[in-house]
């Protein structure tokens, strides 16, 4: 394997800095293909141009409001290109973790995606599945979640992000659920998805590449791209979908800014 050389990658506004090649392509999807059902400015002809370079890529998700069926029917509507295989949910991580395990959830996940879960045992539940459960994020149901959490049932949180956006602004997200339960339990949460390091790990092994040569880019500073460099990944935050003014400030030093996705460089091959 050819080894690139480093690379100065700078956005219009000369942020940025020197990246080192990278050799395969993780891409979070709202706010940095699409909005909404809208794609951004340059995404299609960005896709067609990583096609066409042959890298591996790899859609990286915690969307949890709908089933990864629909997430790849609706990219392919806006006229993206995507195969079963390439799209990673953050869903789909948290029902094989507790298949693989055995575990029984009690499922506080959003109404979509509840079939996702149809055969998974779920009756004396042993462990608390939380997702974006949106309305059913009740003091009823977090009540349940915590008594079977203060009896020692395990949490797996579907992601852990602060907040993402809707139509109408931005959305509280699980993140604050998750945190809110560990506290009260007194327990830490496994997390399955963003910004989780096994998740990544996950992602990267599919690839067949190092986590090194993996570039991550999202517009969630903390779940993908502070995640993606904790998990020995090359990270990149674009100032597309949630991206505000100042989210740079808390970047790690190695990450790279691009304002759009259109804006990434590709590795020659
Ligand atoms: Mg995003």
């Amino acid at each position: 394997m050819v080894r690139l050389q480093n690379m100065p990658v700078f956005d219009a506004n000369g942020h940025g800095g020197m990246v080192a090649g990278w050799q395969a392509l993780l891409l979070d999807l709202s706010g940095v293909l699409f909005d909404g059902r809208r794609p951004i400015d340059g995404a299609l002809d960005f896709m067609r141009r990583v096609r066409r370079c042959g890298v591996p890529l790899r859609f990286v998700t915690n969307t949890a409001s709908k089933p990864a069926v629909a997430i790849a029917d609706e990219m392919r509507q806006m006229g993206f290109e995507v195969a079963h295989e390439e799209l990673f949910t953050a869903p789909r991580a948290a029902h094989d973790y507790v298949v693989a395990r055995g575990l029984r959830p009690f499922c506080l996940v959003h109404p979509a995606i509840r079939a996702e879960f149809d055969d998974v045992p779920q009756s004396d539940p042993d462990c608390v599945l939380l997702g974006d459960a949106r309305d059913d994020l009740n003091y009823r149901n977090l009540n349940r979640a915590f008594r079977l959490l203060h009896d020692g049932a395990p949490l797996i949180g579907i992601g852990l992000n602060r907040y993402f956006m809707d139509e109408d602004g931005i959305m509280l997200d699980t993140g604050a659920f998750i945190r809110g339960l560990e506290w009260a339990a007194g327990i830490d949460a496994v997390i399955m998805g963003k910004p989780s390091a096994d998740f990544f790990k996950l992602v990267v092994a599919d690839t067949g590449q190092a986590a090194a040569d993996c570039l991550m880019v999202g517009d969630d500073v903390a779940a993908d791209v502070a995640g993606a460099i904790a998990a020995g990944l090359q990270g990149c935050l674009v100032r597309t979908g949630k991206y505000r003014a100042g989210d740079e400030a808390s970047l790690p030093d190695r990450a790279m800014v691009i304002d759009r996705i259109g804006a990434l460089a590709l590795p020659g091959r």
